[in-house]
């Protein structure tokens, strides 16, 4: 039986930045990927990328159409589905390929189960099995799209996330099921696009896990560009009639409705459940790996990263977590992950992006705290672009000034979020943001502004009560 110092399972984000750290420090390992067709996991193949490159040509679609704002003629915009989706095949091959050259690990396609804590049996395409073993062993194989036994999804007409990135048909009307980041972006994308999009919210409002006013506002903006969107109401069921779907709805005085295409957005669940962890010590809730602050499972030798762990699904995390399983492989229980600050991102136009703390988490976890909401269309920058939609919020404590959240939706905002990331992460001060000089004229010193102009309130809620009251007298 071959044995390695290291075994990855999964080529994510996760599993890939451990094998190219650890490649640096000469260990000899073995990368288990099952796809052989989508190395470099779901941020290349199904995730990030392509819906990135999905939304930057909605973007240009949307630029095109107010080209004539700045004096341009543009005779004609309209999408070409079938070039988009070429151009973003050559991405992911592009990409992967990429990943694939430049690791320096024994690649070995296949699906890999644990048989004991120490063993890891390769099934291959052609039936073909395989045994290793390794001093460590590093779980990272990712998520896959949640389901509701309501959707049945057949690919077609009903689909998740996996299936819309391979659609080139517009659809006339879409209905996306779930106002989270990954339904947020698919609407925002097909609206562009053309399509009447509707978004049904289960819960009272879309993003239930960021502050209230940012949901709110991101609400207005999605509606204001003719997106419908539906919360606190659940789709009971849905039926394939004459190639459309009929849905039915509960909690909406719109009871059923036809669509050409549904898109089931209600979050993933990891890749837990075929891995053979029954064989070892490793210990599941919810279907997530449980790690201590090292990211050990209770195997020690045994880690884990990524989708598989309870921390945010993101390719971000997946990478810094990586980094924190190698720190501790080369350099036993040297690095924690504990609280790691990390930032928030939804690519939608408007944009959206926040780090750290909520506002109500602030307030509960530091009782007094000041927020400074700042408009986007105070800054030079967005003016200019004719982008002035949106606002950029901190949140502070009262007593040392300490940044703890921040939120922005507007131009850029998954750009300019970092400096208040890093802001965060290095508990800087309001006064800190203050003193740093910003370029000019750029949406990132909107950030600066909103520290030296901006009028700290004890809550957002105080600031719109004040912006109220300064309508009225006006
Ligand atoms: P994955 O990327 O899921 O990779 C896991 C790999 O393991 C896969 O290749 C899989 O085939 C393999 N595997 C599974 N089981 C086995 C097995 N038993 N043996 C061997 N191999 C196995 N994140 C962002 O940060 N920014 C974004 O803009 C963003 N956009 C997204 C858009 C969409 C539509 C989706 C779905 C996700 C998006 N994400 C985004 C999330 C991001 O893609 C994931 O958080 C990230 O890919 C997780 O990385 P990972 O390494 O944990 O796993």
């Amino acid at each position: 039986m071959k044995k390695y110092d290291v075994v990855i399972l999964g080529s994510g984000p996760a599993g890939l930045e451990v094998s190219n750290m650890l490649s640096q420090a000469n260990k000899r390992i073995c990368l288990i990927e099952k796809d052989s067709e989508a190395f470099g996991g779901v941020c290349v193949n199904k995730g990030c990328m392509p819906t990135k490159h999905l939304a930057k040509a909605a973007d240009v679609l949307e630029s095109s159409k107010k080209a004539h704002e700045f004096g341009i003629e543009v005779p004609s915009v309209k999408p070409r589905m079938d070039q988009i989706h070429n151009m973003k095949e050559n991405l992911i091959n592009m990409l992967g390929g990429m990943h694939q050259k430049h690791t320096q690990s024994e690649i070995i396609f296949g699906h890999g189960r644990f048989v004991s804590n120490s063993e890891v049996e390769i099934t291959k395409k052609d039936g073909s099995t395989e045994r290793i073993t390794a001093n460590e062993f590093v779980i990272a194989t990712g998520s896959r799209p949640r389901s509701l036994p309501s959707l049945e999804i057949d690919g077609e007409y009903i689909c998740t996330s996996d299936e819309l990135l391979n659609n080139n048909i517009i659809p006339n009307n879409m209905l996306v099921v779930g106002g989270g980041v990954i339904g947020l972006e698919f609407a925002s994308i097909y609206k562009s696009y053309g399509s009447e999009v509707t978004i049904v919210e289960a819960t009272p409002r879309i993003m239930p896990n960021e502050d209230v006013d940012t949901s709110m506002m991101v609400q207005e903006l999605l509606q204001k560009r003719g997106i419908t969107i539906m919360p606190s109401t659940s789709i009971d069921k849905a039926e394939i009639e004459e190639g459309k779907v009929r849905c039915s709805f509960n909690g909406t005085e719109e009871t059923s409705k036809t669509y050409d295409k549904v898109l089931v957005g209600v979050g993933r669940q990891p890749n837990t459940d075929d891995l053979g962890l029954e064989n070892t010590d490793v210990r599941l809730e919810n279907g997530f790996i449980q790690v201590d602050d090292y990211l050990q499972t209770d195997v020690k030798h045994i880690y884990a990263a990524g989708d598989v762990i309870e921390t945010l699904m993101l390719a971000h995390t997946a990478v810094y977590e990586s980094m924190v399983i190698t720190t501790n492989m080369i350099n036993p229980r040297s690095m924690s992950y504990t609280n790691k600050v990390a930032p928030r991102v939804v690519y939608t136009q408007p944009e959206i992006a926040a780090v750290g703390l909520t506002e109500s988490e602030a307030r509960e976890i530091h009782g007094q705290i000041k927020v400074i909401n700042f408009p986007m269309k105070m800054n030079g920058k967005t003016i200019i672009e004719h982008m002035t939609e949106g606002r950029i919020k901190l949140i502070y404590k009262s007593d040392d000034k300490v940044l703890v959240g921040a939120s922005i939706i507007g131009k850029s905002a998954t750009e300019i979020i970092h400096e208040l990331t890093l802001a965060v992460t290095h508990g800087l001060t309001i006064d800190d943001i203050k003193n740093t000089v910003h370029a000019h004229p750029t949406v990132a010193e909107g950030i600066w502004f909103t520290a030296i102009k901006g009028v700290p309130f004890d809550s957002t809620q105080e600031f719109m009560l004040s912006m109220r009251q300064k309508e009225k007298q006006l």
